[in-house]
């Protein structure tokens, strides 16, 4: 049996024929798999959805109600039949809810993981690896120069500059599902107890991550919140708003982002961002290869990114990879001014 009787790329998604379903499409579908709330790969309107019981939430924070016209909760690890194929989600590290989904038939699986990353995070479950004769992997950040390092340095950076400058305000630029929640929850790690401001843009996100139980301390509202009272403290808000008029009322803010592209000191300077923070939800190079290594997969599909870097790594090892050509993953929006109830939840996070 070939891999492509189980998923088939199309320009759309990967889908499955004999299960009659497609993952993460990028346009509605009859029945679609979802591997996490991201608007790249969470879109509404699908007839029905298969997805994690946070993945379905945020989803319904972010479209409202009638975001698909049927739902249906995943449990990590428990097997799904549908039709000639049987479908398990694993937790894939990436944010909360996150999963790769397993797809086999006929004793072949092909795991399609969404995105993901191999490295602890306080906020979700962490990656699992899961044996495959095909692996598709995200590329997004797939070139050698990609090292997140240790996010809990980072975080430590952004502590030394809050008690170097009381009297400013500190402005973190973060994705707002799963970065900002990420980045208070390493805070608090970090034995940080003073309360954090929130865009509005984040709040109902955050606090939904709070009512999972993941423990982000004191959480107050940028709005009518006054200058005297911002000065000293941390504010996390989308990256988009770093240089909106909204940011004019921090007192002499000192403006950092926490992202994977942080790693670029050129594209810090061009946002204007005084303190870069690499801080990732996507493996970084080593976590790339040493994932499709361990899996132990013998064929590798690449998608979103830098597909070319990572089909020529794993050709110079011998495995057979090809870059799918989907249109649509890994695009940033901008959170600030997308509409919704929860405008925010969009965005590709990086
Ligand atoms: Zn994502
Ligand atoms: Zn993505």
């Amino acid at each position: 049996m070939r891999p492509e009787e189980i998923l088939v790329p199309t320009p759309s998604g990967v889908c499955c024929k004999r299960g009659g379903f497609h993952i993460d499409p990028t346009r509605p579908v009859e029945r679609a798999l979802i591997t996490h709330a991201h608007s790249d790969h969470a879109r509404a309107g699908h007839g029905a959805v298969l997805a994690t019981q946070e993945t379905l939430d945020l989803m319904r924070l972010r479209y409202g109600e009638n975001f698909a016209g049927s739902i249906q909760p995943a449990r990590y690890g428990a097997g799904v039949s549908l039709g000639g194929a049987k479908v398990t989600f694993h937790p894939a590290g990436h944010v909360l809810g996150s999963a790769q989904i397993a797809v086999e038939a006929n004793g072949l699986r092909v795991v399609a993981s969404g995105d993901y990353k191999n490295v602890p995070d306080p906020t979700c479950a962490p990656f699992e690896l899961v044996p495959c004769d095909v692996f598709i992997t995200e590329a997004t950040f797939a070139l050698p120069v990609f090292r997140h390092g240790d996010a809990d340095g980072e975080i430590a950076k952004l502590l030394h500059s809050v008690a170097l400058f009381p009297e400013r305000a500190h402005l973190v630029g973060a994705y707002s599902l799963g970065k900002a929640q990420r980045v208070i929850a390493l805070l608090r790690k970090a034995g940080y107890e003073a309360p954090v401001y929130l865009h509005g843009a984040m709040e109902s996100i955050t606090r939904y991550y709070a009512g999972r139980g993941i423990a982000l301390g004191e959480l107050r509202a940028v709005r009518g919140a006054g200058k005297a009272e911002l000065a000293g403290a941390i504010t996390l808000c989308p990256p988009s708003a770093l240089n909106e008029i909204w940011a004019r009322r921090f007192p002499d803010p000192v403006t950092a982002f926490a992202s994977g592209w942080m790693r670029i000191r050129a594209r810090a300077r061009q946002n204007g961002v005084a303190l870069p923070l690499v801080i990732s939800d996507h493996a970084d190079w080593d976590g790339l290869t040493a994932t499709i290594t361990d899996t132990g997969a013998a064929e590798i599909w690449v998608t979103h990114g830098q597909e070319d870097a990572l089909v020529h790594w794993c050709a110079t090892r011998g495995l057979k990879a090809r870059p799918l050509d989907i249109v649509g993953y890994g695009e940033e929006h901008d959170a600030a001014v997308s509409p919704g109830p929860a405008a925010g939840v969009g965005e590709a996070e990086v």
